[in-house]
């Protein structure tokens, strides 16, 4: 399509009657945005797994329900013809009940994406209203018309070429109209109809994936900050904003640390190369970030970025020297039980190997008891938390002279654990301490990033 923009807003872009309306206004602004992309309100999504997972008895199932809303009152109260709006948001929390009670017969993952998708179905219905109020055509599509996924309930895997098609069939047509149309982040549906989700945080990748289906020119993520920073400001102050990035970078920066945009986010984009823009939908004045296929500029320090919580696996066994197959047979393991691992690295006789222990699937946790099981069958293996990872992002690292002594020479006072350095010559990563952390943070930004 000519000129299309896709603009998403996350949770806390759509938290509130204001927040919604500052969207109104960027949407507006750009006469190419026509499709927004919503995430559930702020919280909203949480409260929802909560309920999902079937261990609330009734009173607690009805406070929460309560909050979720709560939320939502707050913003149609604010609407003309409120009466309405609040019959269309009861009837959604009515199936929100039920389902929650089922869960707390049989808690499954097909039940819980169909309760936690009402946070995008209440959200994009209330801001469509937002829309028709202030004097905008505006309509509200549900995204499950094209957003085809596999049946993997929880993380389920777009099926890009249906959904090109679909997009094609139902969206396209409704883009040529002078309407705004307004859809859902994160949802999807199987081919036989049955409501899938993407995964936590998944809305940037609908909106990436729409992008792609519908030849959009730009994507535009708004969040609550104005675009990408040197470091979390929130750690660091003197964190600064980003103009340009490459699609490399960007991608190295949203899985090791910076959680702005979503690390899956990047493949559509990638794949047919439209510009990502990200800002904030609460001060869109203060500009934001184009990550790009390439920049002018490649300095050797772009950012860097600090991911907690990380789990560090060392498996060894005497039957490593020498043998080969070993770390196939320990891959496929891990990818039995669908866990993302982040750095690898092997000695003679041991693998040294960390997992995100938090984020993995839709709200759930814990790595599981079964994988170590499976595991000790056939090695030792020592498990290690308190960890954070800590990711030196930049260009042409691996083949730059002075980079790791840069980088070393900054933090020397610390211990520094699993160097991985050299796979891409984006990143320089290594563990610290969970409580050195912010320390090791806020001495490489000075050094590496505060220099000019
Ligand atoms: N509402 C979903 C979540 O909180 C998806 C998203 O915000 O991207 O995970
Ligand atoms: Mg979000």
């Amino acid at each position: 399509m000519q000129n299309l923009d896709i603009a998403k807003f996350g949770g806390t872009s759509v938290a509130d009657y204001d927040a919604m309306s500052k969207c109104v206004g960027v949407v507006t602004q750009n006469p190419s945005t026509k499709l927004v992309v919503v995430s559930a309100c702020a919280g909203v999504t949480n409260l929802l797994v909560e309920l999902a997972s079937g261990a609330c008895d009734a009173k607690q199932r009805e406070e929460i329900i309560a909050k979720v809303f709560a939320i939502h009152k707050a913003i149609f109260d604010k609407l003309d013809d409120s009466a309405k709006h609040e019959a269309v948001i009861k009837e959604y929390l009515a199936v929100v009940r039920d389902l929650a009670v089922q869960a707390t017969m049989t808690r499954t993952d097909m039940i819980t994406d169909r309760l936690v998708s009402h946070g995008e179905l209440m959200s994009s219905y209330l801001i469509t209203e937002i829309f028709k109020q202030k004097g905008y055509k505006a309509v509200c599509f549900d995204v499950r018309q094209v957003m085809r996924t596999d049946s993997n309930f929880g993380k389920a895997l777009p099926l890009v070429e249906v959904i090109s098609a679909l997009t094609k069939q139902y969206l396209m047509p409704l883009l040529e109209d002078d309407a705004i149309v307004v859809t859902q982040g994160f949802i999807g549906a199987d081919s036989s109809g049955q409501t899938t989700t993407l995964g936590r945080g998944g809305s940037d990748y609908s909106a990436a994936l729409l992008g792609e289906s519908c030849h959009a020119q730009t994507i535009s993520i708004w969040t609550d900050v104005p675009g990408v920073y040197t470091t979390d400001p929130r750690l660091v102050p003197e964190a600064m904003p980003i103009p340009e990035l490459t699609y490399l970078e960007a991608a190295e920066m949203a899985t090791f640390g910076a959680k702005i945009l979503h690390p899956s986010t990047l493949v559509p984009a990638v794949r047919c190369g439209i510009p990502v823009y990200v800002g904030s939908s609460k001060e869109p004045e203060k500009g934001g970030t184009w990550v790009r296929p390439s920049t002018e500029y490649a300095p050797p320090f772009r950012a860097v970025a600090l991911r907690k919580n990380q789990t560090l696996i060392v498996l060894s066994s005497p039957k490593m020297v020498g043998a080969s197959g070993f770390l196939a047979q320990v891959f496929s393991i891990f990818a039995k039980y669908q866990l993302s691992v982040d750095l690898v690295s092997t000695s003679e006789v041991s693998i040294a190997i960390t997992l995100d222990a938090g984020t993995q699937t839709s709200g759930l946790s814990a790595i599981p008891e079964a994988l170590f099981h499976e595991l000790r069958e056939f090695c030792h293996v020592k498990i290690e938390q308190g960890l954070s990872l800590v990711a030196v992002v930049g260009n042409n690292m691996a083949r730059s002279a002075h980079i790791t002594a840069e980088v070393f020479s900054a933090i020397d006072e610390y211990a520094v654990r699993m160097i991985c350095y050299g796979a891409s010559s984006h990143n320089l990563c290594f563990l610290v301490a969970a409580d050195e952390a912010v320390n090791v943070l806020r001495c490489l930004h000075k050094h590496l990033l505060e220099k000019n």
